[in-house]
């Protein structure tokens, strides 16, 4: 039986992929991360420390594990292309078992590509960047018959994986084919501060995100899902990230010549309007959090979703 962690460099996925290792070891693990191009430094640091720490590997006399001072600007864009290639290929050298895919293009030139700026209910960067990644290496490499895989849901969040009537992830996925478990909505039971301190007992730091208050360590604290309060964070704690976004949100409001944005306005009991990043910063600098107020965290869930699978 061949056993597949979807392994997106968060906490819940490296818990998930402990738990099996424990429970089936080493031998027919792997590790599958699907690249967007624009996950944070650190998540890239965390996604080869805590792979290594997975597979009882010491990668220390054989690459450099980068930490996230070491990577080129992110908004120099071919250089760090670049930067993420060699790492890569050292990863694949001395750590296989961590099977890193990547589509070639970020989630802003997946948005150009398909002319549509993704959204809470649609989402084309996660539909094609992970799960149709994942999909294309789990038909090409795997048998379904002889294949399980996990992902990283914890019981917190358990109605994801599976809400009892037929959706979430879990049921979904068996309509196809495809035997997924979330091994963290079962014994051990692990919820995301018994996972932060797992990690500290392997002496891996967690990834940096989740110490500025992110609850995912998804793209680099960027996600078209997001609501206000999680953008209000980025702005706050990444000002450079939240700035090259709002040029690119700029960016593809004038190629689409459409009056599309990621947040929505409903303040006031008003209809649901576009509100660019560039409003909600001035709105934020003008009036701090009260024009803000709005305490929607929305969020990631690229695997699990009810869009996931579904498109
Ligand atoms: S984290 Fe958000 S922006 Fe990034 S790929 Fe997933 S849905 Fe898209």
């Amino acid at each position: 039986m061949q056993h597949i962690v979807m392994f997106s460099a968060g906490a819940g996925s490296w818990a998930a992929a402990k738990v099996v290792a424990k429970r089936f070891g080493l031998k027919d693990l792997r590790l599958l991360f699907t690249d967007t191009l624009m996950e944070d430094p650190d998540a890239y640091r965390f996604l080869i420390e805590g792979a290594a720490n997975v597979f009882g590997l010491d990668l220390a006399d054989k690459m450099n594990v980068p930490s996230h001072t070491e990577f080129p600007d992110f908004r120099d864009r071919s250089k760090w292309r670049l930067y993420l290639h060699e790492l890569r290929a050292q990863v694949s050298v001395h750590m296989p078992q961590l099977i890193w895919l990547k589509d070639g293009r970020d989630v802003w030139d997946v948005f150009f590509d398909e002319r549509f700026l993704g959204n809470s209910r649609r989402d084309p960067c996660s539909k094609i960047l992970k799960r149709r990644e994942a999909d294309r290496w789990l038909t090409k490499n795997c048998d379904p018959h002889n294949t399980i895989c996990y992902v990283g849901i914890d019981f917190t969040e358990a109605h994801r994986f599976d809400d009892g009537s037929g959706g979430g992830l879990g049921p979904r996925r068996a309509l196809e084919g495809w035997r997924y478990e979330a091994p963290l909505c079962s014994e051990p039971w692990m919820a995301k501060w018994d996972i932060m301190e797992l990690m500290q007992g392997e002496n891996i730091a967690p990834p940096r995100l989740y110490s500025l208050g992110f609850s995912h360590n998804n793209c680099f604290g960027f996600c078209i899902k997001a609501g206000h309060a999680h953008y209000r964070l980025l702005l706050q704690t990444l000002p450079d990230v939240y700035s090259y976004h709002e040029q690119k949100e700029q960016e593809i409001r004038a190629y689409l010549k459409k009056d599309v944005s990621i947040l929505a306005d409903r303040r006031n009991g008003n209809r649901k309007r576009p509100l660019t990043l560039r409003a909600f910063r001035e709105r934020f600098e003008k009036d701090g959090n009260n024009a803000t107020g709005d305490s929607d965290y929305g969020g990631c869930g690229c695997f699990t979703d009810q869009s996931v699978l579904t498109e």
